[in-house]
């Protein structure tokens, strides 16, 4: 699933192709839109103003004169897409809706813009179908249940902030993966930033100490940043909005290895199953009595 570097890379190279351009249709191909949403044709003739990420969501800012600003907000989910067509690229037949296209939005030429005809096509593909859009105004948005709890986002929350909110009685590695917790960790930044700050994916969240949560703050920053840098992690269906694949699974150390030798240590690395999800961790460098 594309965790915080990932959607963030889509959300760059999204940016480009749709900001400060008019949106000519939006086709709920398939559904896939949550029950708050509104229809997605609610969205025609509204400009996209901004685009960013929260969390794992893609959200576009949409303004039009007169009218109350909406919200669009994609969740990719498990193998989710979004590619940008510009221009004559929208004849090609990879533009064209397939088997697992599940929205199509038509943006038109910008002020300025040479012909009416230089317009993008973004397609949303999703195979798994677990992918989600939601459309709304911010009131809406804000009342989503799958919005209004998120967690603060890692990058920004600073240290002190991120020692106080890993706690409880849950494994480290659970509570990393919350995003009431924190926004934007999956499996992949879990498993990894455990390995680079050495703790062990079952030790409960209390029995970190202070330098243990630094450490991991740390560690996971790091990771998350170098991951952007390379454009997130391509591991099944991932790629940016371009069509095209990040570099960070070149830096796994744990994620996807495990009965591999540690890069560190050596060592055999494990596999377990931590409530529910596959979990690698090297026995040695991460003791659970640390
Ligand atoms: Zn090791």
């Amino acid at each position: 699933m594309p965790e915080l570097p990932e959607v963030e890379t889509v959300v760059r190279t999204l940016a480009p192709h749709v900001l400060k351009r008019k949106i000519l249709s939006m086709d709920e191909v398939r559904p896939c839109s949550v029950s708050e949403s509104l229809p997605c044709s609610k969205a025609v003739g509204f400009v996209v103003a901004e685009v960013f990420r929260r969390g794992k969501f893609i959200v576009a800012r949409l303004e039009r004169a007169g009218c109350e600003e909406l919200f669009w907000v994609t969740h990719l989910r498990m193998t989710g897409s979004l590619m940008a067509y510009e221009g004559a690229m929208r004849e090609s037949e990879a533009a064209s809706p397939g088997k697992y296209t599940r929205c199509v939005m038509e943006l038109g030429a910008r002020a300025g813009e040479a012909t009416a005809e230089d317009g993008c096509r973004i397609v949303f593909n999703d195979v798994r179908t677990f992918g989600r859009i939601f459309l709304g105004n911010r009131k809406a948005l804000e009342e989503w249940s799958s919005w209004k709890k998120l967690g603060p986002e890692p990058l920004s929350m600073g240290e002190d902030a991120f020692a106080k909110a890993i706690r409880g009685k849950r494994t480290i590695k659970s509570v990393l993966m919350d995003q009431h917790v924190i926004a934007g960790i999956g499996n992949i930044y879990a498993d990894e930033s455990l390995f680079a700050a050495r703790i062990h994916p079952a030790r409960t969240a209390d029995s970190l100490s202070v330098e243990d949560k630094k450490r991991l703050y740390v560690e996971l920053v790091r990771l998350l940043l170098l991951s952007i840098e390379e454009c997130g992690s391509s591991i099944r269906d991932y790629h940016d909005a371009n069509g095209n694949v990040g570099a960070f699974q070149n830096h796994f150390m744990v994620y996807g290895r495990g009965g591999e030798a540690c890069h560190s240590c050596g060592a055999r690395l494990k596999k377990v199953v931590l409530n529910g999800r596959g979990t690698v961790y090297c026995p040695r460098c991460q003791k659970k009595s640390r």
